[in-house]
């Protein structure tokens, strides 16, 4: 069977898969790795090395993978129905996904509407907002609001809200406008300033947009304590407090984008719960499924759901994919909220997140670091003057050290799946460390 080798895949798969958020002719220097299977925190390539998924493939994947657990799940979905429509339809998995859902959020948000994709999670909350709005009445309610430095997506009206130069660059001319607010990232304090105080200010000036515009205003998107693809950027989550409260005083939707800090990344089950408080959209993704699925979601307030409801077709919510609230993803998320009830997942996390801070102190005091920080199962530090090519440079020196991590520009993270040995998080701090001694080196 296994006649192909490691490079035989490699050229078969240049020839043919054009690779996400990637310049192709990199691959010339960049190594790409062809994955033959996974355990665990572990992936093997065709020769038999081995990567930690220290960045759970791209944070998704939450309890190792190929979990037997979530296997056994799968299989016996599989066996009793792979999907249905769910117009017109409905299925034990999406019912019971939805009520466990619901429950976790104390039935604050108490319907959970289905897409495949965390962009168009973030597509259904926009338009849901604004839909809600017009048929209460307030069709000038238009307009988004997002923060600096903020990702949401890569889909046209994810991207609107997306505040990522690179993109937003390449693509201007295609997007809406939105309004954009400072960002409430702690590393911004000044001289005897809190994160606190950071969140004060960022909090301001969201309402000195809202004092001016907040009738044309729909609603302002947060990806809530940790703006993660554009560097792990992390806030006190007073900011949430106080957005929460200008939202509520000015009539504005708050739509947390939780796709990435959802599902016990940040140390709690939802990242808003650290805030005590409820968005009227949430939105997610990534961890939902266990890293196995496609699957994304919008949980939504009674009041939003009930905006819709009617006898009128138009007053109602107009939107579908195909493989909306598929049974297989639905099941894969199950056994997942099932993983988290059964190992107490949220404080076993507290643990292994306690061992890893302190394995990597020596990267903490490191002279060429600063902005080491820390919240729930995410690490990150900056590099000091990391030259250009630093995060491929590190990439490809990572995994000739049995390591998976993509940097993003100098900032370094971590985003392991929870199911990490103590041995494995000695592993994970020992070698980041070396790597990065070697990458800074030259
Ligand atoms: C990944 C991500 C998205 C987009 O999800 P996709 O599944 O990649 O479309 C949106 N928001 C946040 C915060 C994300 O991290």
């Amino acid at each position: 069977m296994e006649s192909n080798t490691q490079s035989d895949w490699v050229a078969r798969s240049l020839r043919s898969v054009w690779h996400p958020c990637t310049q192709m002719q990199h691959h010339e220097t960049v190594p790409l790795i062809p994955v033959s299977r996974g355990q665990g925190v572990w992936l093997y390539d065709h020769q038999g090395r081995r990567y930690l998924d220290a960045i759970s493939s791209w944070w998704v994947n939450l309890f190792g993978h190929a979990n037997p657990r979530i296997n056994a799940a799968l299989k016996q979905q599989l066996d009793t129905l792979e999907h249905a429509m769910l117009a017109g339809f409905t299925h034990e998995p999406v019912i019971e996904l939805s009520e466990k859902l619901s429950a976790l959020t104390g039935h604050v948000l108490g319907h959970s509407f289905y897409a495949s994709d965390g962009a168009s999670a973030v597509e259904i909350a926009l338009k849901m907002s604004f839909h809600s709005w017009r048929n209460n009445g307030h069709s000038a309610k238009q307009e988004f609001v997002c923060l600096k430095g903020s990702y949401h997506g890569e889909t046209i009206g994810a991207l609107a809200v997306t505040d990522v130069a690179l993109f937003k660059d390449a693509y201007g001319p295609l997007l809406r406008a939105s309004q954009t607010v400072m960002s409430p990232d702690a590393r911004q304090a000044g001289e005897g300033e809190s994160a606190a105080d950071v969140a004060r200010r960022a909090a301001a000036d969201v309402e000195r947009l809202f004092m001016e515009k907040s009738e044309r205003i729909a609603a302002i998107i947060i990806e809530p304590l940790v703006q993660c693809a554009t560097g792990m950027a992390m806030h006190d989550p007073l900011y949430l407090q106080l957005v929460r409260e200008l939202c509520d005083r000015y009539s504005v939707h708050l739509i947390l984008d939780e796709i990435a800090v959802g599902c016990g990344r940040t140390g709690t089950f939802f990242a808003c719960e650290q805030a005590g408080i409820w968005p009227d959209f949430l939105c997610l993704s990534k961890g939902i499924s266990g890293g196995y699925l496609p699957l994304s979601l919008v949980m939504t307030r009674d009041a939003i759901y009930e905006s819709f409801y009617s006898n009128d077709v138009t007053r109602g919510f107009l939107h579908s994919h195909s493989y909306t609230g598929n049974p297989l993803a639905c099941r894969a998320a199950l056994a997942t909220l099932q993983i988290f009830e059964d190992d107490d997942v949220l404080r076993t996390n507290r643990v292994k997140a306690q061992r890893l801070t302190a394995a990597l102190q020596p990267l903490a005091q490191h002279q060429q670091v600063r902005n080491f920080r820390q919240r729930g199962m995410i690490w990150a530090f900056d590099a000091i003057d990391a030259t250009p090519d630093f995060s491929r440079r590190f990439f490809a020196t990572a995994v000739e050290h049995e390591l998976l991590m993509r940097p993003i520009g100098a900032s370094v993270y971590m985003m392991p799946p929870y199911v990490l040995s103590d041995a494995e998080i000695d592993t994970l701090a020992n070698n980041t460390l070396t790597v990065f001694n070697k990458v800074m080196a030259g």
